[in-house]
């Protein structure tokens, strides 16, 4: 069988589904080919020597399309009004019943046209930010890499607009206070930015309505700051709920302290099937000191500051906002590395059997991450249960 892997074509998209290491890794397992589009590595820093030393073939986009079994991707294949894929995806040009792998969102309403194309041409799909948070899923999880890059690049984001230091020193010029960095919802985004920040050398607190978060923040040495009501927001799998007004007004006049006193903020507070919830208002915005930042990592799903913008930075009051929703492309090769393993090692458990691919339907990852099988629509499951 044939794996093609096309160019990222979405504007600033800078990831690619496939390292050369992964790609030599496939060819090893018996995949006939490894087709990359040429340059589709270019951004990440895969070069495609690289990909030819490691026994891949460079091509066009059309014939990625044209001659691979199965396609991996990152984002989905861009459709245009005329229900066609765009200059250089080839959707329409895949051969029935391929398989096609990527972040494809199905249930995303942009992403619709794209479902409906694949059902029309008979293709397979899986869904990588589908597949189940279980434990057996873990090397496979998108969502987890993902996000850990993200909570990095935010703390490297806004330290590159704080104007001092993050870390604390004494000098023959003069003591420099230590930045004071709080990171609201310790999921592993935010876990990742309490890390980050801490390895800076920047005094840090972390917020989370689930108490398991508690120890998670405290072993990463940072603080756990709280309010006096108390409440459990762990919802299903983990996940968080919705709060009472009660904790939700505690959690507000918190946020409003903190404010005055941080000279960081980052936001990482979602609640799976929801907008995020607002927590930084106008008021606290106002509240932080001139040259204070903020990243709002939630930007994508809404924001969790009334002024953030998504996509964009914007000056607040001398207090910069940072919304931008590509972090992880941010950190191309980074990115890639971790996508691409995460995909392979998916690719392989789903791996082709005598010829055809071995589609176990019993199998809990299989069932929960497939869109279409043979151009059927596989309907969703319901998020597990706790
Ligand atoms: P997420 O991106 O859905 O949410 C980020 C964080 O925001 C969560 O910690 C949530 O509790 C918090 N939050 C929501 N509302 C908030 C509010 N009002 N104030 C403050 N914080 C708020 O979460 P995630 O990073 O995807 O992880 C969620 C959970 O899933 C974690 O418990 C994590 O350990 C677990 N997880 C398990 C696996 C696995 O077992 N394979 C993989 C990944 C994550």
């Amino acid at each position: 069988l044939t794996i093609g892997v096309p160019l990222e074509v979405r504007s600033g998209e800078r990831r690619v589904a496939m390292t050369p290491q992964n790609a030599a890794l496939l060819l090893k397992k018996g995949f006939k080919q490894v087709l990359i589009e040429n340059g589709a590595g270019f951004a990440a820093q895969f070069s495609g020597h690289a990909y030819e030393e490691a026994g891949a073939t460079l091509v066009n986009a059309s014939r990625v399309w044209y001659d691979s079994n199965i396609i991996l991707k990152i984002r989905p294949p861009r459709i245009t009004s005329r229900g066609l894929v765009g200059t250089n995806n080839y959707l329409e040009g895949f051969r029935k019943g391929g398989v096609l792998i990527g972040t494809l969102q199905p249930n995303i309403d942009r992403n619709k046209p794209v479902v409906d194309s694949m059902v029309r041409k008979g293709l397979t799909s899986f869904s990588m930010d589908m597949i189940p948070r279980i434990t057996r899923a873990q090397t496979f999880d998108v969502l987890s890499s993902m996000a850990n890059i993200a909570g990095y690049k935010a703390v490297l984001e806004a330290s590159n607009h704080f104007g001092r230091y993050m870390t604390g020193q004494t000098t023959a010029a003069g003591k420099i206070p230590p930045c004071k960095v709080l990171v609201i919802g310790a999921g592993v985004a935010g876990l990742s930015a309490i890390a980050t920040a801490r390895r800076m050398g920047a005094i840090v607190r972390g917020f989370d309505t689930r108490s398991a978060a508690r120890e998670q923040v405290q072993s990463l040495g940072a603080e756990f700051v709280e309010v006096s009501v108390k409440e459990d927001g762990s919802g299903g799998g983990g996940y968080a709920k919705v709060m009472s007004k009660e904790f939700h007004d505690a959690e507000m006049a918190l946020f409003l302290e903190q404010a005055k006193e941080v000279d960081i903020i980052i936001t990482t507070a979602l609640i799976p099937g929801r907008p995020a919830p607002t927590l930084l208002t106008e008021e606290m915005v106002s509240a932080m000191k001139p040259g204070s930042v903020i990243v709002d990592l939630a930007a994508e799903n809404g924001g969790n500051c009334e002024i953030t913008v998504p996509g964009q930075l914007t000056d607040y009051k001398g207090v910069t906002v940072i919304g931008y929703t590509d972090l992880p492309s941010r950190l191309p090769t980074q990115a890639s590395t971790l996508y691409s393993n995460n995909i392979t090692k998916f690719l392989l458990s789903i791996s082709p059997k005598e010829g055809h691919f071995g589609i176990d339907m019993k199998d809990e990852v299989v069932r929960r991450s497939i869109v279409t099988h043979n151009g059927e629509l596989i309907p969703a499951l319901p998020p597990i249960a706790p």
